[in-house]
């Protein structure tokens, strides 16, 4: 086989998506079936190559072992932080500027001294169909090791804070950890007792919809934002289904290369651009930090399919039902057009 023949064979055998090369044609194939490439998966902007989490993206185009052609476009007219490319250095300044949204600052430390409640029910029942959880937890048992929530804020769509208490636990705080809470036994007289705080979150998320009936955009109850959301809701003793939950430790794009969660910090700091959870911590940070984390995640313009997701009935037969060598037929790009997400993107909300 002379050298042309060779490359062109194994060109034959590249993934149109991911760019992996396999010796024979059925060791693509069978990468085609297992790896779920889609259009949801964040692109590299130069030479499209797809990756499984905005992570690897970065690695891709900053290192430590970059694609070169890659890096050198991207340190001209790169976005650092949504990792877009555009069309010059003057166009990535102004890009660059709107991208990095700057901290909250301000709102946040007057947040830090008040008690909000406006979970009325009625003033909310089409509006704010997202809102952001987050809790600040304090030390219970007899080592102060058992999280239990001691402050719980709630934000709307558009940064106001819906919802913002000290909570009491139902039993004793062994250890305040006032150096990240904040807490002092003395805001124990004004807490909100925790099951009245479950009561009224619980019944603000479903918004009058029956748990067993919520679904996904037909009714009333809220998409519901955070990170690390079971570990709240868990502590909050709230439930609530998984198909209503956007969570930011859990969203693919979002998770480390290893597939372990990122912590809100570093999302914060590398997607957003400045820093939060430094000294006392508010949970409204972390909640303007996880809704613009969705709210860029949502934004995200990726092809309309009728069908996006590989748990789709529609297209459960794409792979499994083809006969292997009417796939070994296919060229890389008639497979990768097969492939569907095995997640549910965000822009899909
Ligand atoms: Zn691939
Ligand atoms: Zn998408
Ligand atoms: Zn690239
Ligand atoms: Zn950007």
């Amino acid at each position: 086989m002379d050298y042309r023949m060779e490359s062109s064979e194994n060109l034959r055998n590249k993934c149109a998506a991911c760019f992996r090369q396999f010796n024979r044609i059925e060791h693509l194939v069978e990468h085609m079936r297992t790896s779920y490439h889609s259009v949801h998966e964040p692109l590299c902007g130069i030479c499209n190559k797809h990756c499984r989490s905005f992570e690897s993206l970065r690695e891709h185009l900053i290192g430590p072992l970059p694609k070169q052609e890659c890096k050198n476009i991207f340190n001209v007219r790169g976005c650092k932080f949504c990792l877009a490319i555009l069309d010059g250095p003057n166009a990535r300044r102004i890009h660059q500027e709107r991208c990095q949204l700057s901290s909250t600052g301000l709102i946040g430390r007057f947040a830090n001294l008040g008690f909000r409640d406006n979970l009325t029910m009625d003033g909310y029942t089409r509006e704010p169909q997202v809102v952001a959880l987050a809790c600040k937890m304090v030390g219970g048992g007899s080592d102060g090791s058992l999280d239990l929530c001691g402050r719980v804020c709630i934000i709307d769509e558009r940064e106001n804070i819906i919802f913002h208490t000290y909570v009491k636990p139902q039993i004793p705080i062994t250890n305040y950890r006032y150096e990240t809470t904040g807490f002092r036994p003395e805001y124990l007289k004004d807490a909100m007792p925790l099951r009245q705080v479950q009561k009224k979150i619980q019944d603000f998320l479903c918004n009058g919809e029956p748990m067993w009936k919520i679904r996904p955009r037909s009714g009333r109850a809220r998409i519901l934002v955070g990170h690390g959301l079971d570990h709240d809701l868990d502590r909050l003793q709230v439930e609530y289904p998984a198909i209503m939950i956007r969570d930011t430790a859990k969203y693919p794009p979002l998770m480390k290369t290893s597939k372990l969660s990122n912590s809100l910090k570093y999302l914060t700091q590398a997607y957003l651009g400045y820093d939060i959870q430094t000294g006392i911590q508010d949970p409204y940070d972390d909640c303007v930090a996880t809704m613009r984390l969705y709210n860029r995640m949502r934004s995200q313009a990726h092809r309309r399919e009728d069908f996006p997701l590989a748990s789709d009935p529609q297209n459960r037969n794409n792979f499994a039902s083809r006969r292997q060598n009417e796939l070994e037929r296919m060229t890389p790009e008639e497979m990768l057009a097969l492939s569907r997400s095995d997640y549910y993107c965000w822009c899909l909300d």
